[in-house]
């Protein structure tokens, strides 16, 4: 059976996300709140150039450097793909690493909550989201392109043997929040206790499944033939991240006055709405459907 016995806690992935970054200051001074008798953790700071410089990333998103064919590119070689590479001998190599679970710290300037991404499927990650939203009944699930195969996922927290993402907001960028970094800090032990109670086969009974939301595709806002933008993300569905969006439901409003409304079929779940970190890529909103975690068969 899956034994935890190295976990990684990773911030400052993204350099002006300070909310994971100020944990690990804390954490660094008190190694012991984030320490379990059955593992060792270690302390990663993933981009302090970035911090340094108080942006997201120098030269590419640091956070869409993992895939091993990327690791293993000599040809890539700009700040972050550079530091991505030193990540990989510092906690991998990808595919082997040496870190049994990765937690890589990130925050949103979506009004998403308390979110924990899961990147991949399978037992681990069912009953670890199980057991974090009965620990945390506000926490929301996502599974994050979890069909990709591990090797082919761009995010850190794909190196490691198994990784999840702790993503809360609503908070800007190079800001701190209380609550946002209360809600990170509180995730973060409810995953470090899971890892300890699994290795002691302790776990408490857990439902039989859960609601998550499942991402399905990121719609960029308005733009015309010269990729100029004509409209912003519609009131309706600013700081309304995980309510329903339903077809023909107003989704952008344009600086003309016209309202472009949501053209799918079906009903839909938006998150990172308006994003700010997602405007150099002009993406307004990624949509998710529900669908339902077995925990257990
Ligand atoms: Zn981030």
């Amino acid at each position: 059976m899956t034994q935890f016995k190295s976990v990684a806690i990773v911030g400052g992935t993204h350099g002006n996300e300070f909310t994971g970054i100020y944990l690990l200051k804390k954490w660094q001074q008190q190694i012991a709140e984030v320490s379990r008798p059955s593992f060792n953790t270690e302390l990663v700071f993933a981009n302090p150039r970035a911090h340094a410089e108080n942006k997201r990333y120098c030269d590419q998103d640091l956070n869409r450097q993992f895939s091993e064919a990327d690791l293993a590119n000599p040809t890539l070689t700009g700040y972050e793909q550079s530091r991505a590479k030193a990540i990989n001998q510092q906690l991998g190599p990808k595919g082997d690493a040496r870190i049994d679970f990765i937690i890589d710290l990130h925050t949103t300037t979506s009004n998403m909550g308390a979110t924990l991404l899961l990147l991949q499927q399978g037992e681990v990650y069912n009953k670890l989201a199980a057991y974090v939203q009965q620990q945390m009944p506000e926490v929301i699930v996502i599974r994050d392109d979890d069909h990709l195969a591990q090797a082919d996922h761009r995010l850190l927290a794909t190196l490691g043997k198994f990784g999840v993402i702790v993503e809360v907001g609503p908070v800007p960028q190079s800001v701190l929040r209380a609550d946002v970094y209360q809600q990170s800090e509180q995730m973060t032990q409810h995953i470090l206790d899971f890892l300890e109670l699994w290795n002691k086969q302790q776990l408490p009974s857990l439902p039989s499944d859960i609601d998550a939301y499942r991402y399905t595709e990121s719609l960029t806002l308005p733009l015309d033939d010269q990729g100029n933008r004509l409209g912003m993300v519609h009131p309706h569905v600013q700081d309304s991240d995980f309510n329903a969006l339903e077809p023909g439901a107003p989704l952008f409003q344009c600086f003309d006055g016209t309202v472009m409304t949501y053209q799918g079929e079906s009903i839909v779940y938006p998150g990172f709405v308006n994003e700010a970190a997602y405007y150099d890529n002009n993406l307004a909103l990624s949509l998710h459907e529900k669908v339902t975690i077995k925990v257990s068969e």
